[in-house]
């Protein structure tokens, strides 16, 4: 049996993408949301939604006992978490499993194997699974042993919170006098960020792919796997963009990766939909982590395969063995491009604000998911993702075109956007062809802005179009100043 109510703790695009699931699966949605979000859209499409009174995550999104408290008074006899907040928070899991609630994702046992990323390399390690040379501190920091393993290392090393995620709190570094730094680095961003100071120091590979392979597995042992998806193109040690098949795998390697990806779901007894991530580097897969949750890039898996994933994670929770025997076989290509608020013409500075004017691209294989529209404003005290364009195509080449266009279609006005890098990307040679690693952006930046450039100067600008469209036509929503209310062209409901 299905569940009859989701609270979706969540907020943003992700919040309306459960949504969708629920509502195409006969379930009632629950959304909450909070002061920042009062504008927002999300809750709006949910079958009911409760206010959380307050601002930032901490007293809302990340409220453990009221989120349980809202889902008990509520009726709701399941929680899909998302990504980020509690999504991988082992506490919020016990928390839901005490109260009867079911968690969407991993038990809490797994969940506290898989969030401590130092710890579940080792895991890794006992099952014959390759990872990079490490060393994991906890609690007091042990500098003796820090020397005596970084005088025995490789230099680069790369120092990381072992509670970490979304790149934050990572240095590269490239000698003994850094260490020191680095590691007050993150402990510091351990300790705010993720209320863990505990931290470990890698060998850094220089120039590595990110390749990770989608799993979803069931309470009963079954795993497949569904394809793997290359997000190597990446700003900061964050994604900004991914695509599967990866362009850098053969039929061999590509059937090596799924199955070390499958060996590590067995290891932790994982259960629901999660990420195996790797980097590969001269033929070589190294383990860097289990990504418990939905991620960001999941449309690029959904778009391969067909299968709807965060339906896959509701039927799983829900107690339902996965009928395949093994992994799918995906289809064609496919690419999504990360829309984040931030200007790529001044190093990449935030730009929230309002958004004027909004046209998203569509046609055969685009797919946009977001939860803005014109009015919306983008908060600054969440992440910075407006939008997640992705295409799929019958190869790579196909995608490759599709996304250029759907990229020139796309016209959002009032806010900077990544969108004209994004332009620019898929004009570069070295990535048309595939060929490109974890340094690219670094590597090509001088390049990539000269396109940008370029592109701003000579070619047919779909913003100017609708700027001027709106302004001649006097249309009710026309680009203006002032507050732009939801209600005013909330038509649906
Ligand atoms: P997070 O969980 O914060 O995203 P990850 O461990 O997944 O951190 O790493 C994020 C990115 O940082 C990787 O995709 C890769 O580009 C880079 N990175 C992490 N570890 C290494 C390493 N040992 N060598 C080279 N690059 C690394």
């Amino acid at each position: 049996m299905l569940f009859k109510k989701i609270l979706i703790a969540n907020r943003g695009e992700i919040a309306v993408r459960i949504i969708r699931a629920c509502y195409e699966s006969g379930i009632k949605s629950l959304a909450i949301y909070s002061d920042d979000d009062k504008k927002s859209i999300f809750y709006r499409l949910a079958d009911e939604a409760v206010h959380l009174k307050g601002t930032g995550a901490a007293d809302t999104y990340l409220n453990i006992p009221r989120v349980i408290e809202i889902a008990k008074e509520t009726g709701c006899d399941a929680i899909h978490p998302g990504y980020g907040f509690l999504s991988e928070n082992s506490d919020f899991v016990s928390a839901c499993e005490s109260e009867g609630l079911k968690f969407i994702g991993p038990s809490s046992a797994t969940m506290k194997k898989v969030s401590d990323k130092a710890h579940v390399k080792k895991i890794m390690e006992t099952v014959g699974i390759p990872v990079l040379p490490s060393i994991a501190i906890e609690g007091e920091v042990d500098f003796d042993r820090i020397r005596t393993f970084v005088s025995q290392a490789d230099f680069p090393l790369i120092v990381k919170p072992s509670f970490g995620g979304g790149g934050k709190g990572m240095k590269v570094i490239y000698s003994e006098t850094e260490v020191d730094d680095a590691v007050r680095f993150a402990q510091n961003i351990g300790r705010s960020a993720f209320g863990n100071n505990a931290f470990y120091i890698e060998k850094c590979l220089r120039n590595p792919r990110h390749i990770e392979v989608q799993i979803l597995a069931d309470n009963y042992g079954g795993i497949v796997d569904l394809g793997e998806r290359d997000c190597s193109i990446q700003r900061n040690h964050q994604k900004i963009l991914e695509e599967s098949p990866s362009p850098a795998l053969n039929k061999e390697s590509r059937n090596k990766i799924a199955e070390l990806a499958r060996k590590a779901a067995a290891a932790v007894d994982y259960e629901n939909a999660g990420t195996v991530e790797f980097l590969y580097e001269n033929g070589q897969f190294y383990f860097i982590e289990i990504n418990a949750r939905i991620q960001v890039e999941h449309p690029v898996t959904e778009l391969t395969t067909g299968i709807d994933l965060i339906k896959g994670q509701i039927r799983i929770a829900s107690g339902e063995r996965i009928k395949m025997k093994k992994g799918v076989s995906p289809r064609g290509a496919a690419i999504e491009c990360r829309i984040n608020a931030e200007d790529p013409f001044n190093n990449f500075s935030p730009c929230p604000g309002q958004i004027k004017g909004y046209r998203s691209p569509g046609g055969i294989g685009v797919r946009v998911d977001s939860g803005v529209f014109m009015g919306f404003m983008i908060p600054p005290q969440y992440d910075s993702l407006v939008s997640k364009l992705s295409v799929w195509g019958r190869n790579r080449g196909e995608a490759v075109s599709r996304m250029r266009r759907a990229l020139n279609e796309y016209v959002i006005i009032g806010i900077k956007t990544t969108l004209p890098l994004h332009r620019a990307i898929f004009r570069e040679a070295s990535f048309k062809k595939g060929d490109y690693d974890t340094s690219y952006i670094e590597k090509k930046l001088e390049i990539l802005n000269g396109i940008m450039q370029q592109i701003r100067e000579t070619e047919k600008s779909h913003d100017e179009l609708l700027a001027s469209l709106f302004q001649n036509n006097n249309h009710p929503l026309a680009i203006c100043d002032a507050n732009i209310e939801l209600e005013d062209f909330m038509v649906f409901k």
